[in-house]
């Protein structure tokens, strides 16, 4: 049981620092049994910044509980704007901690490294070609609820911050559907900036191995050829090489098969764009997951986090010409999107390598207090082969349209583009056309709330084209700008975290309007004599539903009937697969914008 109250903390926290103490850490102060609480967050920033011309301290947003965000720009000229940093040929390496609070180690490395890198001279020449920015606390919600009962299952520090926001929100499911204050302003100072490298820095949860880090990289779907070719060609085997080298080895973030189950094999982990590693990759950037593992000692893991930080800063210098040249072609390849296919959702093969993977010995026991089993490791080292499933390949397929148009009435959807900085047309006179979108069938709702939103969990589309009126201040998202793959996996409900998939839509799954029985005693009867089709289809619904209540048979009817409502259940998003149409619209529509 943790021996250090809040108290203790707090008051390490205040002690008087002599000017060389400023610049440690809160772990190293410590002997590692604490993390950066938020005060040494914030006066470790100030520290940075005051001490150096290189370092340049500022908040970028507030979080949902009102604490300022901070972020520190390290740039060896003390250069702020993002264009006289990119006009210097450097790249920009955005590194991300405490997203999950509890989780905290990525806060104590980036301060070391940020400190190293300014003051050590093997270190400082790196930012001849490489600008940081970093953010210790993305949650800083969370890293004010500090307790020794947070993360029981981690081997420390003594305290540790919460997972989610101050409005239960885990921000690392937040990426696409922006609820969170804290990620409308990450997300601002992402298009600010548009780094040419992400790292987030995380803890996982899990099945013990030997290893103290495993990362996640963007698959080969999720970047283009030239990025893909960088990251596991140039990137990858030189932080592999290097970490080894330092004795430590890592891994893949991988999950077990079946869950505790280490016998049923290894599967690689795909990120999609609600996750911060996902959305980067949609945001045509390579990015980088770090999870160190959370039976390793706190000590361990900083330095594990502080050394693939270091090497990946080296990679990306040694090679920033051609890294920034490579995004800057995967932003034009990303603008040409429209008139191809595009896949949506990607799904594991039953193809596997066999790895050797250094894992730990471990023993089945039973439990005394559930009659269930469970395993425990030991501190034996064992390598294992073993089978690793890693191949996806493209499940859910979509031909890109030309533009997206929104109705003004959905707000809440058009905020959100705003949110992510979308361009997009505004329609200024009322426009009534027939446009192509889905009409959903067989959709089923989750039962329990997630991250806030009552989740659509399952349909079917069909696409169709439907007479739409667009009242003015409806817009036209075109398809031909950077930020192309971020549209589409907010506006394709397919998309795994799109925004119909979050309930934004969900009202147009909503019966209004219904019919009396005693109205349709009567239309029903006469829709069935004059339409034979209908009547065998009634006949066929009638004897697989023998159990439908009278209400039901009457609303079966209604639904067939002319006055059902043409709306319900019909995407109310439209796509323009006309580069021409498109043209025609905006000239004519959207006048002001020209
Ligand atoms: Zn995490």
């Amino acid at each position: 049981m943790k021996k250090f109250s809040v108290l203790i903390i707090l008051s390490l926290a205040i002690i008087t620092l002599s000017s060389g103490q400023k610049l440690l850490t809160l772990a190293e102060r410590s002997n590692y049994h604490y993390s950066n609480d938020y005060p040494a967050t914030l006066r470790l920033c100030h520290a940075l910044d005051s001490i150096s011309t290189m370092v340049h301290m500022d908040i970028f947003g507030k979080s949902s509980a009102g604490y300022d965000l901070p972020f520190l720009i390290v740039d060896r000229d003390g250069l702020t704007v993002p264009q006289q940093i990119k006009d210097k040929g450097r790249a920009i390496i955005m590194i991300q901690a405490d997203i999950h609070a509890g989780e905290p180690e990525g806060n104590d490395a980036g301060f070391i490294l940020v400190r190293d890198l300014i003051t050590n001279r093997r270190y400082v020449q790196l930012l001849d070609h490489v600008s940081i920015i970093f953010i210790p606390v993305l949650n800083a919600d969370g890293l004010s609820r500090l307790s020794p009962y947070n993360r029981i299952n981690q081997n420390g520090p003594d305290i540790m911050g919460w997972r989610a926001n101050a409005m239960n929100l885990n921000l690392n499911r937040d990426y696409l559907k922006a609820d969170a204050p804290e990620i409308r302003a990450w997300i601002r100072l992402f298009n600010q900036y548009l780094p040419d490298f992400f790292v987030d820095c995380h803890t996982t949860d899990g099945a013990d191995y030997q290893y103290v880090l495993t990362y996640a990289l963007p698959l080969e779907f999720q970047l283009t050829q030239q990025q893909y070719d960088w990251v596991y060609t140039t990137y990858l085997p030189y932080v592999t090489k290097k970490m080894y080298g330092q004795g430590i080895p890592i891994f893949q973030y991988i999950s077990f098969r079946r869950w505790a189950d280490p016998t049923s094999g290894l599967v690689l982990s795909a990120f999609n764009p609600m996750y911060s590693t996902g959305y980067v990759w949609a945001q045509n950037r390579p990015s980088l997951l770090i999870e160190t593992h959370m039976l390793k000692d706190f000590r361990l893991r900083l330095w594990a986090t502080y050394y693939m930080l270091l090497h990946t800063i080296e990679a990306v210098s040694s090679t920033a010409d051609k890294l920034i040249k490579i995004n800057l072609q995967a932003d034009k390849e990303a603008s040409r999107l429209a008139g191809k296919k595009y896949t949506l959702q990607y799904k594991l093969t039953d193809d596997t390598v066999h790895v050797q993977f250094l894992g730990k010995q471990y023993h089945i026991r039973h439990s005394g207090l559930t009659g269930g089993n469970y395993v425990v490791y030991s501190d034996t080292n064992q390598t294992i082969t073993m089978p690793l499933w890693n191949k996806y390949q493209p499940d859910r397929s979509i031909t890109v349209p030309e533009a997206y148009i929104i109705p003004v009435q959905w707000t809440e959807v058009i905020k959100r583009l705003l949110a992510h900085g979308i361009k997009f047309y505004t329609i200024e006179d009322q426009y009534t056309d027939s446009v192509f979108t889905y009409r959903f069938s067989n959709i089923k709702f989750a039962c329990y709330p997630y991250e806030g939103h009552q989740r659509v969990q399952s349909f079917t589309t069909e696409k169709v084209k439907t007479g739409q009126t667009f009242r003015p201040g409806s817009i036209i998202v075109p398809i031909g700008q950077r930020a192309a793959q971020i549209i589409i996996h907010l506006l394709e409900p397919e998309a795994p975290s799109s925004l119909l998939s979050w309930g934004f839509f969900n009202p147009i799954f909503e019966q209004k309007e219904y019919a009396e029985i005693r109205v349709m005693e009567r239309l029903g009867k006469q829709m069935l004599e004059q339409d034979t089709l209908l009547g065998h289809e009634w006949t066929q619904w009638k004897a697989t539903h023998p159990n439908a209540s009278q209400w039901q048979q009457i609303n079966w009817l209604y639904q067939h009937s002319p006055c059902q409502d043409p709306y319900k259940d019909i995407y109310p998003v439209g796509m323009i697969y006309s580069r021409q149409k498109l043209n025609d619209i905006v000239k004519k529509f959207c006048y002001s914008s020209k």
